[in-house]
């Protein structure tokens, strides 16, 4: 079976189709400015096609996933010999609430509650909708699966959940911790379980870094703590988002900057995190770079950024190891999870309260499976690559066949 998965944004829309049988990823691509002029950069793999990359118009994502079909079936480009060929589409949305703890084949009261929803993820749902409803009407009879960013964290307790505010805010309003990276996380600890030997009451910390950053705590393969919260601003410090910060912040800076509320939220999302502190850049191979360069008038803010982000990884660690009663596996993954061995480095040498450290030279690996572990150890430390469309597939794929 091949499948498609689409990730849709408001203005992008990303694709990927697989080949089921080998697991392979037979073309990518992704959509760009819907709705403004419209770009689609197609990538056929395995069969060395010209790639497609030109403005093309794109007013809305029915017209995106148009295209992209088009592409995949045409002569120059396609993959495909005709869109029969595609089993299944798998869609990648946000803010599945408190209504999906698992992934769903999509019908009408599964597309009534991603709206519903749309309170808690403003920006992505009503684009992940426009991407379901754009294939639903040019694929019509292709079975169409929602994964969602939340669904792993649903296991969470309520004591993990609950915000110290009025409770009924969360009656009212269902305002909770929800957590998200969902999917990498929960492929990610199941593969450093399987690494683990299995067994029962496995505890694995995933740590989830990227331009967006979360750390979960999973026992027994379900999470029971992460650091995301009702949105994905709460946690870590980020490329650009503050991550946790004491709410009364908000009101300081804007009375003393005059920021509207939506001029405050937008410095904590966008002009926040590592790109923050330092001035320099979100990308964290900037600011390494602008560390490593002693001369730099920002190289102390930049040294200073990674500073606080090694510092809080740490903390979310050492916090989950109590919350798991212990740790036997801790995991690295996404952009900078996996490439970044100073990162892991400067994190794991903060955890030797734990007993916990890592192989030096084995650590120097960047982007692959890796066990990293320490002689003597009391955890192991894993990098493991995440791959959340894959996962997303996969899903898929077991749901239509089911
Ligand atoms: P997103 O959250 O957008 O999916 P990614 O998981 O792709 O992000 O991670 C992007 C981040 O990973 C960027 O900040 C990038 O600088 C960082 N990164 C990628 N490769 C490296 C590397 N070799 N060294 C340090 N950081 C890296």
């Amino acid at each position: 079976m091949n499948v498609l998965i689409i990730n849709a944004g408001s203005s992008s829309l990303k694709y990927q189709l697989f080949d089921m049988k080998t697991e392979a990823v037979a073309a990518k691509g992704q959509c760009e400015r819907i709705g403004i002029d419209g770009h689609l950069k197609h990538t056929p793999l395995s069969n060395g096609k010209p790639v497609f990359d030109e403005d093309i118009p794109l007013p809305t994502h029915s017209e995106a996933i148009s295209a992209v079909l088009d592409k995949l079936t045409g002569e120059k480009y396609g993959v495909l010999s005709s869109l029969s060929e595609i089993g299944a589409v798998g869609h990648r949305v946000l803010h599945g609430g408190q209504s999906f703890s698992e992934s769903v084949l999509i019908n009408g009261d599964v597309i009534a509650a991603i709206e519903e929803n749309i309170p808690l993820g403003p920006l992505h749902n009503p684009a992940n909708l426009m991407g379901i409803n754009a294939c639903r009407s040019v694929m019509p009879g292709v079975p169409q699966v929602a994964v969602f960013d939340t669904a792993f964290h649903q296991t969470m307790p309520e004591k993990a959940y609950i915000y110290a505010i009025p409770y009924n805010y969360y009656e009212k309003y269902n305002v909770r911790r929800y957590g998200f990276h969902g999917t990498s996380h929960r492929y990610v600890s199941s593969e450093a379980i399987k690494m683990l030997g299995g067994g029962a009451g496995t505890r694995v910390i995933t740590c989830h870094l990227g331009n967006g950053s979360s750390i979960a705590a999973v026992k027994d393969g379900k999470c029971i703590d992460t650091s995301m919260g009702m949105t994905p601003l709460e946690g870590l410090p980020m490329g650009t988002r503050s991550g946790s910060i004491d709410p009364a912040i908000i009101e300081f800076v804007a009375n003393h900057e005059k920021l509207t509320r939506e001029e405050i939220f937008d410095v904590l999302n966008k002009k926040s995190g590592v790109l923050g502190i330092s001035g320099v850049s979100s990308d964290f191979r900037d600011i390494e770079k602008a560390a490593a360069d002693a001369g730099d008038a920002l190289s102390r803010r930049a040294q200073l950024a990674l500073d606080v982000f090694r510092y809080q990884v740490a903390k979310y660690i050492g916090s989950y190891v109590v919350t798991l009663g212990g740790v036997d596996a801790i995991v690295f993954t996404a952009g900078l999870g996996e490439n970044s061995a100073e990162l892991r480095e400067a994190v794991t040498s903060q955890l030797g309260g734990f007993g916990i450290t890592i192989d030096h030279e084995k650590n120097k690996l960047r982007g692959q499976l890796a066990d990293i572990t320490g002689a003597g150890s009391s955890a192991r430390v894993f990098v493991i690559p995440t791959n959340e469309e894959l996962v997303i597939a996969r899903d898929t794929k077991a749901i239509v066949e089911a």
